[in-house]
């Protein structure tokens, strides 16, 4: 699946059901997010699709330890030799040194059959990596002119979001809510009302466009949606 450009130099990289994101650099690529443990290979093909190569890639920022974002993040760091950005708690997950939080679903018909069909009988555990960079809320990493992290918990506990602040601001809220046919919850909280306290946060900020873990961004008047739907 081909690249596409969401906001400038920004392409969202459609996997199946999740999203991973590039943010250009000069001649350097930061990516957003790694997909399913081989996902990898779908990664590559889209980075070179663009007339880039794999080693192009210097950082991997990982809003968050489940398979569907980290799953990737060992397969790529050997073929691209980036360095990986996580929070503590959730980089805790993926070095193996803690275990994966059990998480419960949404309320909704569709939650639960979606929860059924891609969570329940998976073990949760990604390919362990290494992590050089633990992200705290406030820091503002050096990428795409400066990507300033957002604590999101509630989806897991160590879940990040981040704003790149430029162009009007993109906001990559993760997965604190999903935009897979229309804005829900996500399938999933391991804390359902700290996942709703943090869309209320997240609501109140100001965006030119806004993007998900699951399901397409949102820009100009539609990035609104998100505002109203989540604001407390
Ligand atoms: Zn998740």
């Amino acid at each position: 699946m081909p690249a596409k450009l969401i906001f400038p130099g920004v392409y969202a990289l459609g996997l199946g059901p999740v999203n991973a994101f590039l943010i250009e650099d000069g001649s350097a690529l930061t990516l957003i997010d790694t997909g399913y443990g081989k996902d990898d290979v779908k990664i590559l093909a889209a980075v070179q699709a663009l007339g880039r190569s794999p080693s192009d890639i210097k950082n991997i920022v990982v809003t968050h330890c489940h398979p569907d974002h980290a799953g990737g993040l060992a397969a790529l760091k050997k073929q691209t030799g980036a360095s990986a950005w996580m929070s503590l708690a959730d980089a805790e997950v993926v070095r193996g040194k803690v275990a994966i939080n059990r998480s419960t679903p949404s309320r909704g018909l569709m939650q639960q059959i979606m929860y059924r069909l891609f969570i329940a009988g998976s073990s949760g555990i990604v390919d362990k990596a290494g992590i050089e960079h633990e992200i705290a809320d406030g820091d503002v990493l050096p990428f795409g002119g400066g990507l300033r992290a957002i604590a999101a918990p509630g989806h897991s506990a160590g879940q990040m979001a981040f704003m790149l602040e430029r162009d009007g601001g993109l906001l990559f809220a993760a997965d604190a809510c999903s935009n897979m046919g229309g804005l829900s919850l996500s399938i999933v909280y391991d804390d359902h009302a700290q996942g709703r306290r943090t869309l209320a946060a997240l609501a109140k900020l100001m965006f030119a466009a806004v993007c998900f873990g699951h399901g397409p961004a949102l820009s100009g008047a539609n990035a609104r949606k998100f505002n109203q739907k989540w604001e407390a």
